[in-house]
């Protein structure tokens, strides 16, 4: 089974997202509520409170709480849940010793999506229009393209970004009847000046707007920080902000969309480094990794890959751009060397040398090939 998501716009009318935002506001107030409850529990009677705990006394809560009890009832349980997970994943954290974040407070104007299951709280009409408990008539979906035919729909997101409404819908596909196919292998690497370079030597340019986006989205961070706080003036850069962020991802996501289907399309076997995209991030690489977009496309790759019957093999990433692709021999470079050249007499790109110690690692280690058939191909 594949787990999929697929994501459509909604365009409420006027009095329909006027109450979508007020649904949103009860359950922030229901987490808020249910937070310092734990608190509470925990300091006078050393007590634990769990999920299940705090929804039994769900029914209790809305029978006061009017304008909760107009919302559904497992969307409030999400709500639960959600909190439940967030103190799960601080005790995590405080174990692996990692920097311990207490669950905190979330503000209104944040609180920006609730968890539903389809069928009970949300559904789909006939009409093709959504319907959502305690909202009045039905919402108009954009269905940019279909769900597919043979798709379990799980759970749904309703989620705000910047003003506009989405929809997510957790979808399982059966992946029965996808078989590895047969065809070229190839290695990718994140490029340092570029967005990705393969083992075939080719490299995809970082797009030109990114530079141009970033120094817009500091302009606009600047200018938010200039604003007094609580002012009309603040909230307008805050969303000018919020909306350019979100245009950003909307192009970032469509560049690698295509940039995944693409080398699915072209290869049976794509090799990449097993990163810690997190780490990379905060380390000086933070740049080179283009605001996440690498860990975006490596969940592309998998999904695509994972339909299109392509293996993705994640290798050893120590030293893949320290080593000669054709002699194997370690080439020490800085971060602003750009080529590698090796006393061997192996001169490439960077990022493509790196790209093709990648792909033979995958070879090594996967069934029937060795290092030999690329390094021949690199001397070729
Ligand atoms: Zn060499």
């Amino acid at each position: 089974m594949i787990q999929r998501s697929y994501t459509y716009r909604l365009y409420p009318s006027n009095a329909q997202s006027v109450v979508l935002t007020e649904m949103l506001g009860a359950f922030c107030d229901l987490y808020n509520a249910a937070l310092p409850q734990r608190i509470e529990a925990y300091r006078r009677q050393h007590k634990t409170l769990g999920y299940f705990d705090q929804s039994s006394e769900l029914k209790a809560v809305r029978a006061v709480d009017e304008r909760l009890a107009g919302f559904s009832y497992s969307a409030a349980q999400q709500v639960l849940r959600r909190l439940d997970k967030a103190f799960a994943a601080f005790f995590r954290r405080l174990k692996t010793k990692a920097k311990a974040g207490f669950p905190r407070f979330q503000a209104k104007h944040r609180f920006d999506s609730a968890a539903f299951r389809v069928g009970d709280g949300l559904t789909i009409r006939k009409s093709k229009r959504l319907g959502i408990t305690g909202v009045p008539g039905e919402i108009k979906v954009k269905w940019h393209r279909d769900l597919p035919a043979s798709a379990k729909l799980g759970a749904a997101v309703l989620s705000r970004s910047a003003g506009k409404w989405f929809v997510c819908f957790q979808v399982t596909v059966p992946d029965g009847d996808v078989q590895q196919r047969d065809g070229a292998s190839v290695g990718i690497d994140v490029g340092l000046s570029s967005l990705i370079a393969t083992s075939d030597g080719e490299t995809v340019a970082t797009p030109p707007w990114t530079t141009h986006a970033a120094k817009k989205q500091r302009r606009l961070q600047r200018a938010l920080a200039r604003c007094k706080r609580g002012s009309k003036r603040r909230l307008k850069a805050k969303q000018r902000l919020a909306r350019h962020s979100a245009h950003t991802a909307n192009q970032r996501r469509d560049v690698l969309h295509k940039l995944s289907r693409s080398l699915v399309e072209r290869y049976a076997v794509i090799a990449l480094e097993d990163l810690d995209v997190d780490r990379l991030a905060r380390s000086m690489l933070a740049k080179a990794v283009h605001n996440a977009a690498w860990g975006q496309l490596r969940r592309f790759l998998a999904y695509k890959a994972a339909s299109a019957g392509t293996r993705v093999e994640a290798v050893d990433p120590r030293g893949t751009s320290q080593t000669c692709p054709a002699c194997g021999a370690g080439v020490a470079k800085t971060l602003a060397e750009r080529t590698h050249t090796c006393p061997c007499g192996c001169v490439m790109d960077r990022d493509v040398a790196a790209a093709t110690v990648i792909l033979q690692r995958a070879q090594a280690m996967g069934p029937g090939t060795g290092l030999r058939s690329s390094s021949q191909r690199v001397a070729a």
